[in-house]
């Protein structure tokens, strides 16, 4: 329905580490995607378009934060593909690379106070209910649209992998790959790194999506400090891997991933003979959050 072929190559990464603990490592390209319409959120959103245009509807009302990777893909799909756009931001005047880039796809922000924000049915009700071309996508596309597009991840896979990594905010795209690995029998373990402090609920959220509850592995502590938290650590490893690796990861979700990643080879989580796939799940202007906070050890100016 919707004219986009994509690109999302499986590519192998290197390391002393990895050799020293004789592993490989690939990682799943879906941030090349699309360079706005970026990793899961292109997955989580497909459905979603597709259904808003079965039912006639063409206008996209989505919620979001100052940094969400959801509205700047929402933004641009919904340009792309001849929707209008308006999103509810978290929080009154608040701003952003991310939100700038939004607006220039045409979306229209509403500024919404925190409290308001948390009732997204109200919000879409109290201002769309006679308003029959609007339609409903939740906060970073979850549901089971959401689901099902990110279970082709799984089914495009070329390569053979005994583990598979993730990020996980909200869990969707953790349930999409359980999915996909069920629909493809295949064998391989998912592991979750959850980037928000207490995801107890995570399992909830993604066992919902199945009768039978999936097996995989959640590591929950690689979250330093909650969603969006960073810690030295943390921005040292990201810009040393995108600077060994020629790959951006960001400090909200893959950065946290890969650290986890690592961390666990480094601990002989692994036997040697492992393969690893990690989804680069997209999603790279939060990075631009960090334009002053990130130290880098050789600094410009000799
Ligand atoms: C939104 C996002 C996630 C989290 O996906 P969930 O389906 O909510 O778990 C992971 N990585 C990136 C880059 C994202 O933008």
């Amino acid at each position: 329905m919707f004219a986009f072929e994509i690109y999302s190559p499986e590519e192998e990464i290197f390391h002393p580490l990895f050799k020293e603990k004789e592993v490989r490592v690939f990682l799943k390209r879906d941030d090349m995607i699309h360079p706005f319409i970026s990793g899961n959120k292109w997955r989580k959103l497909k459905y979603n378009l597709i259904k808003a245009r079965e039912e006639d509807k063409n206008h996209l009302i989505t919620f979001g934060g100052v940094w969400s990777n959801h509205l700047l893909a929402t933004a641009c799909a919904a340009a792309k593909f001849g929707f209008k756009a308006t999103a509810f931001v978290r929080g009154e005047g608040v701003a952003s690379e991310t939100l700038f880039l939004c607006r220039m796809f045409g979306m229209e922000l509403k500024f919404t106070e925190r409290d308001a924000y948390r009732n997204k049915r109200l919000l879409f009700d109290t201002f769309y209910s006679n308003d029959t071309s609007a339609f409903f996508i939740d906060e970073g596309g979850a549901g089971a649209e959401a689901v099902q597009g990110c279970s082709e991840l799984v089914t495009e896979l070329k390569g053979n992998y005994q583990h598979i990594f993730c990020a996980a905010g909200t869990g969707t795209t953790a349930a999409g790959i359980l999915k996909g690995l069920l629909i493809n029998n295949s064998r391989a373990l998912l592991h979750v790194i959850p980037v928000l402090k207490g995801a107890e609920f995570l399992k909830e959220e993604v066992n919902k999506h199945f009768i039978d509850n999936p097996l995989y592995e959640i590591h929950n502590s690689y979250h330093f400090g909650g969603y969006a938290k960073t810690q030295p650590d943390l921005l040292n490893f990201i810009s040393d891997f995108s600077a060994s690796t020629g790959i951006l990861a960001d400090q909200v979700y893959t950065g946290k991933m890969m650290y986890g990643v690592f961390d666990l080879i480094r601990q002989d989580y692994f036997p040697s003979g492992t393969n690893i796939l990690a989804v680069h799940t997209g999603g790279l202007f939060g990075l631009l959050g960090l334009k002053e906070k990130m130290t880098f050890k050789t600094q410009s100016g000799h």
